[in-house]
């Protein structure tokens, strides 16, 4: 199911998302030779509708039009088929940036074929560009906590999550070979997000070496997820204190996203005061609900302070996922990143 090319296929540079199609037959790999012969590998649109890594991309690839590349590059261009009916992948699909390890069809056998080339080709760094459905600052998750893929990550955002799940994503694959990183970019095609990723892989393709320093701690924002908000599925929910709906949110993305939250804040109003309307599930799977939340009749209150995440107020994505994450800070490294790692390895060996 993978096409490779070895050139920029003709239209690329100015096709939209929802026009791949017609110049693409599906997933595609395209090798641009440069000068140094260690690609950097980027993919783009393993989400069909976070379009920012595919204008990076083309924005990219259209400046160095008339030049040499300083570095080899592999273009990565993942869910051609969601992409054209703006979804983040079809029914009959698996979520492209779950098949990066393990197997489950042919989307897992095209995964694992790309990394077996790209680490033949000794990939130099892989960068795996996405979108949040709400309003978030620029961030960057890491699935490693060794230097190079700190100080990578931190020449696109001083926000780093450290994330273990999924262990099957494009850049904890990657993160096997070479140091690797996911950048979440703000909501889809933003111009701001575009030119923060075409500057990030511009800055990465001219790099001779990753630094072996991550850089000084006072200055980065390093978190790790302390739990997952999930809405329990038997209540109705909203975000509109007006409509009747039974529980109402007082969330707002492009407010609390990366913003610590005080103790006491009020979080949702309509509650049942017998059944916390929410899971909150630690990376072990227990539900820690009373550690960050109380009840009091009808209203949700926060029950200490912490750092919400990726909070969206997309219905769908809200019953399908999750409300959003709460993040706790790192604020010494070395963290027993390397312990974490070796435990994801045990667990999925
Ligand atoms: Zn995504």
């Amino acid at each position: 199911m993978l096409t490779i090319t070895h050139h920029i296929p003709d239209g690329l540079l100015t096709a939209s998302a929802t026009q791949l199609h017609q110049i693409l037959p599906g997933p595609t790999l395209c090798h641009l030779t440069g000068k140094n012969p260690h690609p950097l590998f980027i993919s783009v649109l393993l989400h069909g509708d976070e379009t920012t890594g595919l204008l990076a991309v083309q924005q990219l690839l259209t400046q160095y039009a008339r030049y040499t590349l300083p570095r080899s590059l592999s273009i990565f261009i993942g869910n051609v088929e969601a992409a054209r009916w703006q979804r983040r992948r079809l029914d009959h699909q698996p979520d492209y940036n779950r098949i990066w390890c393990g197997t489950g069809g042919d989307e897992f056998s095209m995964a694992n074929d790309i990394l077996r080339e790209m680490a033949q080709r000794q990939v130099f760094a892989a960068i795996d560009i996405h979108n949040n459905s709400a309003a978030n600052p620029d961030y960057a998750m890491v699935p490693r906590l060794d230097p190079p893929s700190i100080a990578l990550a931190r020449m696109f955002s001083n926000k780093l999550v450290f994330f273990l799940q999924p262990h099957a994503a494009q850049s904890s694959a990657f993160g096997e070979l070479c140091p690797a990183v996911t950048i979440e970019c703000g909501t889809p095609g933003q111009r701001e997000g575009v030119e923060n990723s075409v500057r990030f892989l511009d800055w990465i393709l001219n790099l001779k070496d990753l630094p072996q320093d991550p850089g000084p701690m006072e200055t980065l924002n390093l978190y790790r997820i302390a739990a997952t908000i999930k809405v329990s599925p038997s209540h109705p929910f909203g975000f509109d204190p007006q409509a009747a709906q039974t529980v109402c949110f007082m969330v707002d993305p492009a407010r609390d996203n990366f913003q610590m939250m005080p103790q006491g804040t009020l979080f949702a109003v309509g509650c049942d005061p017998k059944h916390p309307c929410l899971e909150v599930i630690d990376p072990e799977g227990y539900d820690i609900f009373d550690r960050f939340f109380s009840l009091e009749d009808s209203k949700l209150i926060t029950a200490s302070s912490f750092v919400p995440a990726m909070l969206t107020m997309n219905l769908q994505i809200i019953r399908q996922d999750c409300l959003g994450y709460i993040l706790e800070q790192v604020r010494n490294l070395p963290i027993p990143g390397t312990g974490i790692v070796d435990q994801r390895k045990a667990i999925h060996p």
